[in-house]
């Protein structure tokens, strides 16, 4: 761009959102981030520390060193008949979503950052960069990058009709302390990522740190998503009815499942997992679910709108990849607004391409490994 400081507005302070942040912030650009959450989203999940966002970020120097992660040395999926294969792991290490994000989140000046101010309004679809927000103000950027996640609004506006379609199962999810399970199941899981298919069932668990950022063996956590198909219908409703008899559409957070659905998966587990996944389901104190979505869609860019991670589309959590999506969009859109991109942003045509072409490949991928798996319609 021909600015000598060209300025981004970015909608979300979630992954997409703070590595998008980061990246243009490295090129010289002016960002300011908006985050409709009050505070930083407390998820309860675990995530992998993607090698090539600490690659961007690290050689940029933008004061993430590292992120405090707990490697799996190997992989191990355990089988029914009570054997178990055991293969070398890529290195991946890994940590929690709250974790990540504040180490995220420390890369911005605290006075670009704002909390509590949603985006509402895109009024000309996204042609002039102007948008409503909600105390009531404008603003106008050469780029806006919505990185509004799953439910985005802006994708709603810029392209009504098109939506996240349930894929037919869910995950439940959690976390707990080394200490709240027997010393056995914690050296059968230690610096491993494991995995269990039950007849109904399929469970996946790691060790992140503890909530302290420790990663000192007995005072971690494991983390664990645990996927299992639900038929759309009164079926569905019920997983998705919270303690206070409120249905949502994609996800019952921490400490609102009611008795009732707690007992469901205490009853599932022990009948359908491994004794030791068993154990780590049911000593799990505060789990949540959250349905299984997928979503393409036929244009990122909108004038000076840009979609980027989850409001983009859903890549199935079966490869990991939701983040490495996220990632690399937002790598990739840094880059090609800071090559020499004319004020028309027409650079973005070509970014556009790749990632829509990106988007589809790992969405056809991670459906295939559903199916492998039995999960889900498709
Ligand atoms: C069960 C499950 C397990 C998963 N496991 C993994 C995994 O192991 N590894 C992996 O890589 N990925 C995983 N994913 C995918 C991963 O969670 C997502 O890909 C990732 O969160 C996408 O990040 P995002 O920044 O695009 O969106 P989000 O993380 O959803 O963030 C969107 C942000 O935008 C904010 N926001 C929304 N609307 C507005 C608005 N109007 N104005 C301002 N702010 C707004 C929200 O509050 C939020 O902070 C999993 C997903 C599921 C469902």
């Amino acid at each position: 761009m021909s600015k000598t400081q060209p300025r981004a507005l970015v909608i979300g302070a979630s992954y997409a959102g703070l590595v998008a942040a980061a990246a243009l912030r490295a090129n010289d650009w002016s960002v300011r981030v908006i985050e409709r959450s009050r505070e930083r989203l407390r998820t309860g999940g675990g995530v992998v520390v993607q090698p090539r966002m600490m690659e961007y970020l690290t050689g940029r120097g933008l004061g993430i060193r590292d992120i405090i992660g707990v490697p799996a040395q190997t992989r191990k999926i355990f089988r029914p008949d009570g054997t178990v294969l055991t293969m070398p792991e890529t290195a991946s290490a890994y940590t929690s979503w709250d974790i990540l994000l504040r180490r995220l989140e420390e890369t911005l000046h605290p006075e670009d950052l704002q909390r509590g101010l949603a985006m509402v309004d895109i009024p000309d679809w996204g042609a002039s960069g102007e948008v409503v927000l909600s105390d009531g103000t404008t603003d106008q950027a050469d780029v806006v990058i919505a990185a509004d996640g799953i439910g985005s609004s802006a994708r709603r506006q810029l392209l009504p009709g098109i939506a996240p379609s349930y894929a037919g199962y869910v995950a439940w999810r959690g976390m707990v302390a080394e200490d709240q399970l027997s010393s056995d199941t914690v050296a059968l899981f230690a610096d491993s990522l494991s995995s269990f298919a039950g007849a109904r069932t399929v469970i996946l668990l790691y060790e992140v740190p503890g909530e302290d950022g420790t990663v000192t063996p007995g005072k971690r956590r494991i983390n664990w998503v645990w996927y299992e198909n639900i038929q759309d219908g009164q079926e569905l409703k019920e997983v998705l009815t919270d303690t206070s008899q409120v249905t949502h559409r994609a996800t019952v957070p921490r400490q609102m499942l009611p008795e009732g659905t707690l007992q469901r998966i205490h009853r599932t587990a022990t009948e359908d997992l491994a004794p030791a996944f068993a154990e780590v389901v049911c000593r799990t104190e505060q789990p949540f679910v959250q349905t299984i979505d997928d979503l393409t869609i036929p244009r990122l860019v909108f004038g000076r709108v840009v979609l980027i991670g989850d409001a983009a589309s859903l890549i199935r959590p079966h490869i990991g990849s939701g983040t490495a999506k996220a990632v690399d969009d937002a790598i990739q859109l840094a880059h090609a607004l800071s090559d020499g991109c004319d004020e028309d942003l027409n650079c973005l045509a070509a970014w556009e391409h790749t990632r829509l072409e990106d988007h589809a490949g790992l969405a056809e991928y991670s459906r295939a490994i559903a199916r492998r798996l039995g999960l889900g319609y498709r």
